[in-house]
């Protein structure tokens, strides 16, 4: 068993830092947040700063974005002993991820990008999917401990690929919503039924996870939000910065996207009338208004 320290104790992290440690790790967990850090000590995880960096085997981040992993980093690479395994498991921009891998490599540290999808509900479960950039035995040596975390563990390549197949599932994910959405209510127009259209496309060529695991209107999949107020779930405000993400390395990567770029704007646009906590499948409701 590993000594672990666990920094970013937010939505997600928490949760995985609670299962490291089930799985019989010795977690130190770290965060600015002084409400993070009472929800991790009631639930029972060591939490110091120092002690979540120094003299641990592996550091794992769960940040909001590029700027702060790398901000985190500076502390990390000075503090850490060499050697350390650091596992960054947030979203962020393929450059800071590559960047953040360069600079371990300097300071003598092994680096895995490693983002998830499965969101809060994964997380507390430990049903994660990890997407892992690195090289091989730096692989080897993560799969283990996100094991415990996550029950499907993909090595996508090298620095960054990580981060690279999160962004580019996403910007499918935010696309497809949209899709879905702009189905169901030309169905309604067209005076379909909400079941007929979900029974047809569920099992033809129109069947995705959008509709048939995160159905966007009540009553096909009993457990979408859409059947709960659209509380999220995966919050509207956070795909849109998966969005953006896969927006800036499109443009960086000279790849064209029309439909993703589209996608954001979409989204963007949500997010700015206030919706940003609304879970991301409301975007039909917007649809549906701008049908009115
Ligand atoms: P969150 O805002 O709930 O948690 C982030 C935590 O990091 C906060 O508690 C914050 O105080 C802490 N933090 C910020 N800067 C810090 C620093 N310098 N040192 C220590 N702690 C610091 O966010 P979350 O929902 O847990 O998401 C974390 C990451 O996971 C994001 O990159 C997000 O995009 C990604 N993600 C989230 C979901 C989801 O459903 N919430 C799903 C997949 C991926």
């Amino acid at each position: 068993m590993a000594k672990i320290g666990f920094i970013g104790l937010g939505n997600m992290g928490l949760p995985m830092a609670l299962n490291l440690q089930k799985a019989g790790h010795e977690v130190t967990g770290h965060d600015i947040f002084p409400a993070a850090i009472e929800a991790a000590t009631s639930a029972g995880l060591r939490v110091d700063a120092e002690g979540s960096v120094q003299n641990v085997d592996i550091i794992i981040t769960m940040l909001p974005n590029g700027k702060l992993v790398l901000e985190a980093y500076k502390t990390i690479l000075a503090k850490a002993k060499p050697g350390t395994l650091l596992i960054d498991s947030s979203t962020i921009d393929v450059a800071s991820a590559r960047t953040a891998h360069a600079q371990a490599a300097a300071a003598g540290m092994l680096s895995a990008d490693a983002p998830v999808s499965g969101g809060v509900g994964g997380a507390a479960a430990g049903t994660l999917t990890f997407m892992v950039g690195g090289a091989d035995d730096v692989f080897a040596k993560a799969q283990p401990v996100l094991a415990a975390m996550g029950k499907k563990i993909v090595h996508c390549g090298g620095a960054g690929a990580g981060q690279a197949a999160k962004i580019c599932n996403n910007m499918i994910l935010g696309i497809s919503m949209i899709a879905v959405g702009e189905a169901f209510v030309l169905a309604e127009k067209l005076g379909l039924s909400h079941q007929a259209l979900y029974d047809v496309a569920s099992t033809s060529s129109g069947q995705c996870w959008s509709l048939t695991s995160y159905c966007p209107v009540p009553g096909p999949v009993p457990a979408s939000p859409a059947n709960n107020g659209y509380r999220p779930g995966f919050a509207a405000a956070l795909m849109l910065k998966d969005l953006m993400l896969s927006q800036e390395a499109a443009s960086n990567a000279g790849a064209s996207t029309a439909l993703g770029s589209h996608a954001t704007e979409i989204f963007k646009k949500f997010v700015t009338e206030g919706h940003g906590g609304t879970d991301f499948s409301g975007i039909i409701n917007n649809i549906r208004d701008k049908s009115a």
